[in-house]
């Protein structure tokens, strides 16, 4: 018989690496003769380091290989927009990408290639090849729902969106206004705006997509993408919903980690988590404020901080440098919170701390990652959106799945102390909290339900693989 390969071809960012893995993995459970290739473009920006992943990778599953493409010249003039190159190199490993896929054809039957957003540019290629084409959705359904619905959204407005004070009717997700969309969806004139608008139409026209969700938590979405009414101008591909998928490259020995060490000496559901996603930061001024609130709350804590950026204005740089604690915090805040709280450093093994018993709330910066791995733990969240498509996911988790609650967040993005310490109370102890928890309680149940043998992921699944042999 004639051997069989699933090509994936991430965009480089380690978070996509990840996540496109972990589809590999599950890929390889249902179907342990398929080989797959993951294409690997050269980063043509800091993404964080893959080479060891990929090497641990490599070295523990056979079936997995990775193909490296060579570094090209980024032609002068070519535009510097960190999401715009995102889209464009792609552009430019067209060549190398048809070239791949006609050397794998000549030694096996490509069965499935799967893209992601940003990989969009080789889909004409993988179509003309006649390749059984779809998309990883690292989001949720409602994501998709209104991701799928842009392309309407261009059509019915003129101008730049960003400026003007416009609420959307998107199917299947409560009334979204103009400015919790990404800057990149909703203003004409940025680099990346068309790109966006394309990949929302190649990919209502690709063989399937893939979302990474489950349908009972996001009922209204997944039937509105299955009954067409996101892509008025088409058919919605088949959608499998195959989550909640959750990638942990977290290495780390219980026994030894200092979070996971001290939430053991802590009564049950009793510490909220503060933790911003793979590169959130705060200004200085902020970080004193929630330092600020959070003793008042009088709550226990485990926060994940960040050196605010050098430059004030720029909200989203400068987590890499040393944390100055006495520079940042209220005099004497860590001596006085000794006994209730830990400030850890720039990073914490995340999914373990969210699966740990004395865990009780998680304040989150929204970013679907973390918002299925609380999910799947069922810990109740308080919603910070910070970038992306962030505060489109408040949205939908606060009014829509209602696991989480919302922040007051002032016009200019500040949150204030007494905004932190209401908050952080009201989902560890108040009435509106309540509902909350036990929401997140049944839709943990559910999202195990759903990954459990026979749920409807594991079916979905299924259904996807099993299409790949009858070809
Ligand atoms: N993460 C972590 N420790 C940290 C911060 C983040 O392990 O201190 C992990 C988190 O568990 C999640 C990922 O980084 O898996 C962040 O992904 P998400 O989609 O939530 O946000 P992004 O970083 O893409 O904004």
């Amino acid at each position: 018989m004639e051997s069989a390969t699933v090509v994936m071809y991430p965009s480089p960012g380690r978070g996509h690496l990840v996540s496109m893995v972990e589809l590999g993995k599950l890929i390889l459970n249902h179907h342990p003769f398929v080989s797959l290739v993951i294409l690997i473009t050269p980063p043509p920006f800091e993404t964080g380091p893959t080479e060891k992943y990929i090497k641990t990778v490599s070295a523990t599953i056979p079936s997995i290989t990775f193909h490296h493409f060579p570094i090209i010249a980024i032609p002068p003039g070519f535009s510097s927009d960190i999401i715009r190159l995102n889209f464009a190199i792609h552009e430019l490993y067209n060549p190398i990408f048809h070239n791949t896929l006609v050397a794998i054809t000549e030694k096996s039957a490509i069965k499935a290639v799967i893209l992601d957003f940003f990989t969009n540019a080789a889909f004409q290629v993988s179509k003309n090849h006649d390749l059984p084409t779809y998309y990883f959705y690292t989001g949720g359904a409602s994501g998709l729902c209104s991701f799928l619905h842009l392309p309407t959204i261009d059509n019915i407005t003129s101008g730049s969106i960003k400026d003007q004070n416009l609420v959307f009717d998107i199917p299947a997700v409560p009334p979204i206004h103009s400015s919790h969309f990404p800057a990149g969806f909703v203003d004409k004139n940025k680099p990346a705006y068309k790109d966006f608008i394309n990949t929302a139409r190649t990919m209502a026209k690709s063989t399937g997509i893939i979302a990474n969700t489950f349908v009972g938590f996001e009922k209204r979405a997944v039937d509105a993408l299955r009954d067409g009414k996101c892509t008025p101008e088409g058919q919605t591909p088949p959608t499998y919903f195959i989550g909640p998928l959750i990638a942990d490259d977290n290495e780390v020995d219980p026994s030894e980690n200092e979070c996971l060490k001290w939430l053991n000496s802590q009564p049950i559901k009793s510490v909220v988590f503060l933790s911003f996603g793979s590169v959130g930061v705060f200004k200085k001024r902020q970080l004193k404020e929630i330092a600020i609130g959070l003793e008042r709350s009088k709550q226990r804590f485990l926060w994940v901080v960040r050196s605010p950026p050098d430059d004030e204005r720029v909200s989203n740089s400068g987590g890499n440098k040393e944390l100055d604690i006495d520079a940042i915090f209220p005099e004497g805040f860590i001596a006085r919170t000794r006994d209730m709280g830990l400030v850890v450093k720039n990073w914490a093994p995340q999914l373990a701390i969210l699966g740990h018993e004395s865990v009780g709330g998680f304040v989150s910066h929204c970013g679907w990652n973390s918002t299925l791995e609380a999910v799947v733990n069922g810990v109740p969240m308080v919603a910070w959106p910070l970038y992306a498509e962030q505060k489109m996911n408040r949205v939908y988790l606060v009014e829509e799945m209602k696991v989480a609650l919302a922040l007051d967040i002032e016009p200019d993005g500040f949150v204030t102390a007494m905004a932190v310490e209401e908050k952080v109370k009201e989902l560890m102890e108040g009435e509106e909290g309540r509902i909350v928890r036990e929401q997140v309680l049944e839709m943990s149940r559910r999202a195990k339900a759903a990954t459990a043998d026979g749920g409807s992921s594991r079916v979905e699944f299924k259904i996807l693989c099993d299409s790949w042999t009858t070809m």
